[in-house]
């Protein structure tokens, strides 16, 4: 079985082909951080035309690299939400034409599955699973009872957390996205701002970051007034501790309490070295098995589409023509 698919939800336009669900044969993403860069965050109009610019010859890269014709594709996937509305389209209008063009079946997936399913790409996943999703939009406790069953057991109520990452990031006028720069000055410093914890309620699986988010810019703000400057990487360590104390305990009481097989951890901000080395750490010392893409298959990409789009081909779970992009998809709703 080839799955072609096709992932534009935000600033990557990605085509990849998977074999069978989990073996990739082309996977390429064309990334417009440079473009979004000097507007220190993705631009939707700028993302939109893009993509249009960029969709057709990455979709024939794809099938070159794989060395497939179109007539040997058994579906095409495409991410239907959530994301940017104009950039989502762009994806759904080239995977329409591409599967009415080669009379294949659709599939619509959703964007968190699909980060959650890229796990499935390297590893071998063990139902019931607890998914720790962090990601530039969310950030979700997600349990896993059966394939392609999910049940949202705890989010973020305010910042996701890869936002946080990229607006603590502007504070220190470090480049867009900050996530991967934070994460360098925080791994090499040796001291650390002292920053509150959003516990929240004792038994919530909720999260939040504003609040943290606030806390770093009224340190750097009092420090400014006193004219002292702090340190980049003091306030870099300071955050990612924060960031990462709280995801790390609650992931790990929530994989007790659902009685989970595994903790899967999914989304951009799953690349942070900060957090795989602590979830490691704390997986092994709690002997709950911790799976993590590799780092290419975290932030976003078509092979992880693909992935979630095959739990659908299985079933014959396929969309009509007339699919929607669904900046607002739910992914409890998309459950299979
Ligand atoms: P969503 O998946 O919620 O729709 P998105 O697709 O924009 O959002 P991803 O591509 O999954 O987000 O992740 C991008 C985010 O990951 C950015 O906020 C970026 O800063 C963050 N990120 C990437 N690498 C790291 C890292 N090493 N440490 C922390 N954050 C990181
Ligand atoms: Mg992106
Ligand atoms: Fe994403």
């Amino acid at each position: 079985v080839y799955i072609l698919a096709i992932e534009t939800s935000c600033d990557e336009t990605a085509v990849s082909i998977i074999c069978d669900g989990t073996e990739i044969l082309a996977n390429v993403v064309s990334s417009q951080i440079e473009t979004h860069q000097r507007f220190g965050g993705v631009v939707p109009e700028v993302a939109s035309r893009k993509h249009v610019e960029s969709i057709t010859w990455i979709l024939q890269e794809a099938l070159d690299k794989a060395k497939l014709h179109p007539s040997q594709l058994s579906a095409v996937a495409v991410t239907q939400g959530p994301g940017l509305v104009g950039a989502l389209l762009v994806g759904m209008v080239a995977a329409k034409a591409f599967a009415c063009a080669w009379g294949l079946p659709l599939i619509g997936v959703h964007h968190i599955a699909g980060h959650i399913y890229a796990n499935a790409l390297v590893h071998r996943l063990e139902y019931p699973f607890l998914s720790l999703v962090v990601s530039g939009g969310h950030t979700e406790l997600v349990y896993v009872e059966s394939e392609g069953h999910f049940r949202i057991i705890g989010q973020t109520r305010d910042d996701a957390a890869g936002e946080a990452y990229d607006k603590v990031a502007r504070a220190l006028k470090l480049p867009y996205p900050g996530g991967p720069h934070i994460d360098r000055l925080a791994l090499e410093s040796e001291e650390a701002l002292t920053l509150p914890r959003a516990w929240l309620e004792p038994d919530s699986y909720d999260f939040s970051f504003s609040g943290l988010k606030s806390a770093v810019l009224s340190a750097m703000n009092s420090a400014a007034m006193k004219g002292q400057t702090l340190s980049a990487g003091a306030v870099a360590r300071g955050f990612q501790d924060s960031v990462v104390e709280v995801l790390v305990e609650k992931a790990l009481r929530a994989v007790k309490a659902y009685g989970a097989k595994q903790l899967l951890l999914a989304g951009g901000v799953a690349a942070n070295k900060g957090l795989r080395s602590r979830l490691e750490a704390r997986c092994a010392e709690a002997g709950v098995p911790l799976l993590a893409p590799p780092l290419p298959l975290c932030t976003d990409n078509a092979a992880m589409i693909g992935a979630a789009a095959f739990l659908k081909f299985r079933r014959g779970q396929f969309a009509s023509l007339d699919l929607k992009a669904d900046p607002q998809l739910k992914l409890e709703e998309w459950s299979v």
